[in-house]
């Protein structure tokens, strides 16, 4: 059998120095808010290269807290609205709900996957206040210009990274074109912890500061409270194996373009719609999305053939029964993509041999 994602593999590469990380931490007798928090935070930001890094305890928890923390601060308020891709994993969809904000739906382009930079002009009304770009599948989304639609309407840019750690264009890091960025370490990411964790970048002081209260109780001194905050720290543990992993992330990643290009030149079915790079760079490869006409035919040919494949993702956000309020949408680029997109293995330690495979059984399909 061939994986979709061999986490186990993945994470054995790195057991010793794994081991090592895990004794460090069982042997500090400290297991919150400590120096591997701090220099896992350190070094994130430098990899960043943005001015706060801020550990949290998973992805939708970033992205609900930047949020949040925009209404702390007077720059957002209930009811106000969030343009965001309508075809990206819900938990995008759900950080703007959770703050009584409005999600505002717009159509990726059939291209990239992307959230179409032409459509969201037409989308911006007097109660826009931010759009919330994914970079869906690893691939950055045309942040000049989103950049450039944000500024003239003075909308706030927050990112969401949770699949693309690492992408880069013109010398820039994802996590870094935007306000602020919330980034996810569940995982089976790009850069995965062994339990939930997550991070959110930004440079904006006052943001940050904000965010360091909101996740900590609301607590901006101990036992003073500035906010009705929460509980969403990330906790050493993860923080020290984590790391390890971003040592490795940039090489893992490299190992990931190398099984892309494969399938990218290799795979020559005219039944099969291969993805579009914009730049080498830009794209990490968390998933090789392609599509076809008839998706449940071809996963079921994989399966026959010992190759598993996931759906990302079977069911459009606006579809979902939690968001009843939106089914009356017409969004017919999502629609279509949601009906035909597989995503085939791929992971830094996939094998030449297992790739060939592949490539193999999809162009004899
Ligand atoms: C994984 C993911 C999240 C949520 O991250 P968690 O750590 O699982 O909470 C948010 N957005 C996108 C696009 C994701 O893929």
């Amino acid at each position: 059998m061939i994986k979709f994602l061999d986490l186990l593999g993945i994470n054995q590469q790195h057991k010793e120095e794994l081991k090592e990380a895990f004794e460090r931490v069982l042997d500090s007798g400290w297991y919150i808010m400590g120096k591997e928090l701090k220099q896992f935070e350190a070094n994130f930001a430098k990899y960043c290269n943005v001015k706060h890094a801020i550990g949290v305890a998973n992805g939708l928890d970033a992205l609900i807290l930047i949020i949040r923390a925009y209404k702390e601060m007077g720059i957002f308020r209930d009811g106000d609205e969030v343009l965001v891709p309508s075809n990206t994993y819900i938990a995008s969809i759900l950080a703007i709900s959770a703050n009584n904000l409005v999600p505002v739906l717009v159509e990726p382009n059939i291209e990239t996957y992307n959230i179409d930079p032409s459509l969201i002009e037409s989308k911006i009304s007097d109660k826009t206040k931010a759009i919330l770009p994914v970079h869906l599948y690893g691939q950055l989304c045309d942040m000049e210009s989103i950049s450039i639609i944000a500024n003239k309407y003075g909308l706030k840019v927050i990112e969401d990274c949770a699949q693309a750690h690492g992408a880069k264009r013109w010398d820039k890091q994802a996590g870094s074109f935007g306000d602020a960025a919330g980034f996810s370490f569940y995982p089976g990411k790009n850069l995965g912890a062994l339990g939930d964790a997550g991070m959110i970048t930004t440079n904006d002081d006052e943001l940050a500061a904000t965010l360091r209260a909101l996740l900590n109780y609301g607590s901006h001194i101990k036992y003073e409270n500035k906010y009705k905050g929460i509980n969403s720290r990330l906790d050493e543990l993860q923080a020290a194996l984590l790391d390890v992993k971003l040592k490795n992330l940039n090489a893992e990643t490299a190992a990931r373009r190398i099984v892309a290009n494969r399938y990218l030149s290799e795979v020559v079915n005219p039944k099969i719609v291969l993805p579009n790079v914009i730049d080498q760079n830009a794209h990490v490869w968390h998933l090789f999305v392609v599509r076809t006409n008839d998706r449940e035919h071809l996963q079921k040919y994989l399966a026959d053939n010992k190759i598993q494949t996931v759906i990302h993702y079977p069911i459009p956000p606006h579809k979902q029964e939690a968001y009843k309020e939106l089914k009356h949408l017409s969004l017919p680029i999502s629609e279509k993509i949601h009906g035909e997109v597989l995503s085939l293995p791929i992971s830094p330690v996939m094998s030449k041999e297992e790739v060939s495979t592949v490539v193999r059984v999809l162009n004899d399909y």
